[in-house]
């Protein structure tokens, strides 16, 4: 019995990776039988006499699971913002962060397009990205133009799972190809990606990039919270996670209740008022579980 994980399904094949080989392995009859359909990123048992004929024996508990693209055990979420075309955006960015923080994923906050940045822009750019550091969150800027800076995010991919994520347009083919230069994923001119669904067709894949594993499709197609509970929303703000430890009542969801120190956190300006706002609305969009946007 050996363990691996897989990395690509097609036609019934499970790919394990496992030290430096790959087995290609069907799933067993009796292993059927529970009903769990392996996914690309579990980590498996399997039995194999050679790298064509294994067996998938058991499907290890997984830690979290995307559905489109269906992946399993995803560490890491690489948040793509352009700087400009389409220029950054925060109520984004948040929701991408709570979408992620919400199924215990990491965030990298990556801001691509840097060759593109007037000097106005990069200032108010710069105070942004100071702030969500100060919350904990590792930010990092690049060109996949002048390749300056992917350097820096190389390193975040070793020993896990990454899956690149943001809106169409803001250039997660082009770091992909740029990190990886064999891949040579079809990036388009930015007039043709608006509003629409690109990759949905396609079967993932987990690509070795240094000592990691990247999935070639983006993930979090969807950017609506249907799996989050309302209590669940202000752990996915650091700093009302710290702040609201102060709040009067235990549960203080900082919307109505009085002596809030959340609340009196935003009046003091110690926590951004665009946060806050971001945070209202998604708190609105969850009771209501309709999308705003
Ligand atoms: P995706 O939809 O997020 O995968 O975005 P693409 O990688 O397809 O890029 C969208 C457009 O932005 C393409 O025209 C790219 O050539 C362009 N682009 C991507 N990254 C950069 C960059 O770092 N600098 C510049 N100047 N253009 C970029
Ligand atoms: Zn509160």
């Amino acid at each position: 019995m050996q363990e691996g994980k897989i990395i690509k399904a097609l036609s019934g094949f499970y790919y394990v990776l496992s030290a430096e080989t790959i087995t290609q392995c069907r799933g067993r009859g009796n292993f059927r039988k529970n009903k769990i359909t392996p996914l690309v990123g579990d980590h498996v048992e399997f039995q194999a006499d050679n790298t064509q004929e294994g067996y998938i024996l058991k499907v290890l508990d997984r830690k979290n699971e995307l559905i489109r693209p269906p992946i399993a055990n995803v560490d890491q979420a690489i948040l793509v913002f352009s700087a400009v075309e389409p220029d950054f955006s925060t109520a984004l960015l948040d929701r991408f962060l709570v979408l992620v923080e919400s199924k215990e994923i990491m965030p990298i906050i990556c801001i691509t397009k840097k060759d593109l940045i007037s000097d106005t822009n990069l200032e108010s750019i710069h105070a942004y990205l100071e702030e969500y550091r100060s919350l904990g969150y590792e930010v990092l800027m690049t060109s996949s133009k002048t390749e300056e800076g992917l350097k820096d995010l190389l390193p975040y991919l070793n020993g896990k799972i990454s899956v690149f994520a943001g809106q169409s347009g803001v250039g997660k083919s082009s770091l992909l190809n740029a990190i990886r230069p064999e891949l040579d994923l079809k990036t388009d001119d930015i007039s043709t990606h608006l509003g629409r669904g690109k990759h949905t067709t396609r079967h993932v894949e987990l690509i070795e990039v240094e000592e990691g594993l990247v999935a070639d499709t983006p993930g979090f197609s969807s950017l609506e919270f249907n799996d989050l509970e309302l209590s669940e929303l202000p752990f996915c703000f650091p700093e009302m996670v710290k702040i609201g430890q102060d709040c009067k009542f235990r549960g203080c969801l900082h919307i109505n209740e009085p002596k809030c120190a959340v609340k009196n956190a935003v009046d003091e300006g110690v926590i951004p008022s665009y946060r806050y706002n971001h945070y209202q609305t998604f708190y609105e969009e969850i009771k209501d579980r309709k999308p705003r946007y």
